[in-house]
């Protein structure tokens, strides 16, 4: 059996591995290897593969020391032969980085150390190779200080304890009085190495190492171990990337930028990051190496003579001053500049996207030290993936594919403004529920908040409240942004906010609010009514006081974008709305039609609730009636709204799904109110409520259980979606209402309601002697009506999958009340995601997948939507193409990521 390959070389031309090693050899090993092959330059080098990082986290140091021996010196031969050199001679040295590098990139998680292979003969060595022997012992002293930390364990636990290195630095230099690193001459850096080499016997017990096969083997194993310390693990969990792939360690001959003004280091990037900007920019040092750029000890300079400009003009630095003082490398090095501009173009050509790239120039000759797709913002993507496609350099379906759905939000809401950020102080964090940021006054109730708001138009209000309810909804309306202490990311405010595209952090538990003295107590500070609090909805920040916002700009590109989607798509995406503000922003995010038009919010303010609690006290089905018909004429001018905005579209509407005991108030203000204005006493009032009481109100009286036992509300409310309809036609407004039966268990749940409805039907249209073609379908979000699908299609003509109560259901957990045991089961890996935000594919989707295929069975054409709050994230969006739905609904301000996650499915999939 042939022996397992561990170690892959690379150099002068040549690589044992490629770009699409990445898996085996790490992002930053695979493109070592595949610069080597494209003739980019690149110092020779290995790589140990990421298995090996895996067979070192179980067998330990000395047995992969012993399996790796033969294989590492070989390589190490082979690099000493390109560089012409030996590995720990005294006299021509050949030093090595022993660097990082994770399928994915994991920026600064893991270590480096560079310049072994030093010791105090080496380093006479190398200064009478160089003859530069400040070079050769600044060299020394960073591989010490880097050794020390990384391999021998110096490096300080806690973030703010000082380096024991940078300590002895900082006095070295108070002793000198100079300020900066290279300000230190030869003497001076030699005492520093003895100091070190002090503080490591002190520390450690043990002396340095001197042997460079000895410093190796301990580089190599502290790289491999280093995956597992506790910066990497976190940062794993929060990417999402599983502890299973392990790190690759590439040794690599050392290329100095440190050897003098010929000499320099630098990061570049093929284009803008932030802006997407098709421009070559970066940041370079001369006589420094390796992290000295992003380091901050001295202030880079710009690459390009154009960014220096720029950055001149910020800075407020003059043209003469900077020409001098801060010359671009275009300008100080221009040859060099040349070919490095040339190399990033072929970079880019070659691996067809935005590169960030590392290199350094020794003596006047350039390295390149890594490559990589770079790291940009939402705005930078969509740019940067329209610039490629229109520079020829990939096609259509690519540049979709390039870009990533979920990140197409930050271009979609108000962004705090950067300088300001930078400034804020974080009071706590809670659930970034509704992206975008927000800024305003603190208000605790619905009514303050929404009568400041008539007053003021321009009032700038942010609503906290323990949790919300339909109650709150003029309140949300009327502000900025919402902070809630308890509630998910699927509470009630998350997702009204999210539909309304307004800001919105949820659970943060930090928070006390007094509702009585119209207080919040966050950690210690407290804020009252009318004072300024900032939220940053995408990351679940929550500021003391004004942080600035600003509003983001569409761009053509983004447009653009949109429209290619829609040319590849098959999947139609639909919005929820339930006002016609909302229709017309899901419509101008290129929504076609709406999917979940919830009927609930309609029988709430000023007259409407007072009719509808009219219809709850009522004690007969003709009492009923005669409040419901008050409520008629409002509920058909606001699906009037509606449909106007929609015109032309396909409206579903649902029929009220809430439990009745959601509009009666449950404090005694609120009933006493109500006992007034309906002329009855306080008493009898609180008896209703108590009788409205249920212990599990979810799974109570709602839905079709209502409108079964309440046939007049289904009456009602059919009569006002059709008769909406109606009077539209005359007015040439043509719109396809789809009338939609709430929490559907059994088919004659549904026929039932189904008779209502067009007994109903039947009627207007004989009193307007005049008619539209209306559908009525069902909700299943009940797993029993997933089950029995093919007997529900007999009768209904649609079926949206809710999958919101679908997968309440389906799991057992109470959406509401996930938050007690979400963190630990993510924790655990019980669950890999919240399943209320990501379809769960396995359970809640097979059964969407069998009601589909089961619904089809008797009605082939039966249209199949979804249009619970999975319908806007991307992967559950794509799984609802697989399955062949017609179309999926999300709130308005996720219509655009889903019609791009439509079109990467369609894409995907073919
Ligand atoms: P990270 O993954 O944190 O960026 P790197 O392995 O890229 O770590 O190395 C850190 C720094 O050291 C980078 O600036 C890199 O360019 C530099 N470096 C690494 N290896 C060498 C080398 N062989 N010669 C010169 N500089 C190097
Ligand atoms: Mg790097
Ligand atoms: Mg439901």
């Amino acid at each position: 059996m042939m022996e397992k390959k561990r170690v892959y070389t690379f150099g002068n031309g040549q690589a044992e591995g490629k770009a699409g090693m990445r898996n085996l050899l790490g992002g930053k090993g695979a493109n070592l290897a595949e610069m080597n092959l494209i003739g980019v330059p690149v110092p020779p080098g290995f790589t140990i593969t990421t298995e090996v990082c895996t067979e070192y986290n179980e067998t330990g140091q000395e047995k992969i020391v012993a399996i790796l021996k033969t294989d590492v010196e070989k390589a190490i031969k082979h690099v000493e032969t390109l560089m012409n050199s030996q590995f720990g001679d005294v006299k021509n040295p050949l030093l090595v980085s022993v660097r990082s590098g994770a399928r994915a990139s994991m920026p600064g998680m893991m270590d480096t150390i560079l310049n072994l292979g030093l010791n105090d003969e080496v380093v006479e060595g190398l200064t009478y190779k160089t003859g530069n022997a400040r070079f050769a012992w600044d060299s020394y002293r960073r591989f010490v200080q880097m050794y020390g930390d990384v391999v021998l364990g110096m490096k300080p636990a806690n973030k703010g304890d000082i380096d024991p290195f940078e300590a002895i630095i900082e006095k070295v230099k108070q002793a000198k009085g100079v300020k900066l690193d290279n300000e230190l001459d030869v003497e001076e850096l030699k005492e520093l190495v003895a100091k070190f080499k002090v503080a490591v016997k002190t520390q450690t017990g043990k002396d340095f190492p001197t042997n460079a096969y000895e410093q190796l083997w301990g580089a190599i194993c502290a790289v491999f171990g280093s995956w597992m310390n506790e910066r990497a693990i976190l940062y794993r969990k929060m990417e999402g990337i599983p502890a299973e792939w392990g790190t690759a360690v590439t040794v690599q001959a050392m290329v100095f930028g440190n050897m003098g003004e010929k000499s320099a280091t630098g990061v570049c990037f093929s284009r803008d990051a932030a802006t997407g900007e098709d421009l070559f920019n970066g940041e370079y040092l001369i006589n420094a190496q390796g992290e000295d750029v992003v380091a901050g000890i001295r202030t880079p300079q710009q690459i390009t003579k154009i960014g220096s400009q720029r950055w001149a003009a910020l800075a407020g630095v003059s043209e003469t001053d900077r020409a001098s003082n801060y010359p671009s490398m275009e300008e100080a090095l221009p040859e060099i500049y040349q070919e490095l501009d040339a190399l990033q173009t072929k970079l880019e050509n070659h691996y067809k996207d935005m590169q960030d790239m590392e290199f350094t120039v020794q003596e006047g000759k350039l390295w390149f030290l890594q490559t990589r797709n770079g790291k940009r913002t939402g705005g930078a993507m969509v740019k940067i993936a329209i610039d490629l496609l229109h520079q020829g350099v990939v096609d259509e379906k690519e540049a979709l594919l390039r870009v990533e759905p979920n990140k197409l939000d930050e271009l979609l809401h108000p962004v705090f403004d950067k300088d300001a950020l930078k400034k804020a102080k974080v009071l706590t964090r809670g659930l970034p529920a509704s992206p975008g940021a927000a800024c305003g006054q603190i208000v605790f109730f619905a009514d303050d908040a929404a009568k400041a708001h008539a007053e003021d138009k321009d009032k700038k209000m942010i609503m906290v409240r323990i949790e919300t309810s339909a109650d709150d909804l003029a309140g949300m309306e009327a502000a900025e942004g919402i902070l809630t202490a308890r509630g998910g990311m699927t509470s009630h405010a998350a997702v009204v906010a999210r539909g309304m595209g307004k800001c919105c952090v949820s659970g943060a538990g930090a928070l006390n609010i007094d509702y009585q003295q119209k207080i919040v107590e966050i950690d210690g500070t407290i804020l009252s009514e009318g004072d300024f609090i900032s939220l940053n909805g995408t990351t679940g920040e929550v500021y003391a006081g004004k942080v600035e916002t600003k509003d983001p700009e569409f761009k053509d590109d983004f447009t653009e974008l949109m429209q290619l989607a829609d040319k590849y798509t098959r999947l139609k995406v639909r919005t929820n709305a339930d006002t016609p503000h909302d229709a017309g922003v899901a419509r101008r995010f290129g929504a076609v039609g709406i999917g979940l038009c919830r009927t609930e919010h309609m029988f709430f303010d000023g007259e409407k609730i007072k009719a509808m609690r009219e219809m709850i006290l009522a004690e007969n089905a003709e009492g009923r009636r005669k409040a419901l018909a008050k409520i008629l004429p409002y509920q058909q001018a606001d699906f009037k709204g509606i449909y106007r905005v929609m015109a032309g579209c396909p409206v579903t509407i649902r029929l009220l799904d809430p439990p009745l005991n959601e509009f009666v108030p449950h404090e005694e203000k609120g009933q006493q109110e109500m006992a007034d204005s309906m002329g009855v006493s306080l008493r009898y009032i609180k008896q209703r409520v108590d009788a409205l009481h249920e212990q599990n109100p979810m799974l109570g009286h709602r839905g079709s259980r209502l409108g079964n036992t309440y046939p007049e509300i289904t009456a009602m409310q059919t009569r006002a979606i059709l008769g909406a309809a109606l009077e539209l036609k005359k007015e040439g407004v043509v719109v396809y209402p789809e009338i939609m039966v709430p929490l559907t268990g059994i088919l004659y749940e549904f026929k039932e309601q189904e008779k209502i409805i067009r007994e109903e039907a039947a009627k207007l249209f004989a009193e307007m002697e005049d008619c539209i073609k209306f559908k009525v379908g069902t909700m299943i979000e009940i797993p029993r009506a997933a089950l029995t699908a093919d007997r529900i299609a007999t009768s209904a003509e649609f079926f949206s999958f809710g999958t919101n109560d679908l997968t309440q259901m389906t799991f057992g957990y109470s959406r509401d009340d996930i938050a007690s045991f979400l963190p630990t089961y993510l924790e655990k890996k019980i669950l890999k995601v919240d399943p209320f935000q990501v379809l769960d594919q396995n359970g809640v989707g097979k059964l969407i997948r069998m009601a589909t295929e089961g619904g089809r069975s008797v009605k082939p054409d039966l249209k199949c939507g979804i249009c619970g709050e999975h319908g806007g994230e991307p992967s559950s969006v794509k799984f609802c193409h697989k399955v062949g739905l017609d179309y999926v609904s999300c709130s308005p301000y996720r219509v655009s990521i889903a019609r791009l996650a439509a079109a990467q499915a369609a894409i995907e999939n073919n």
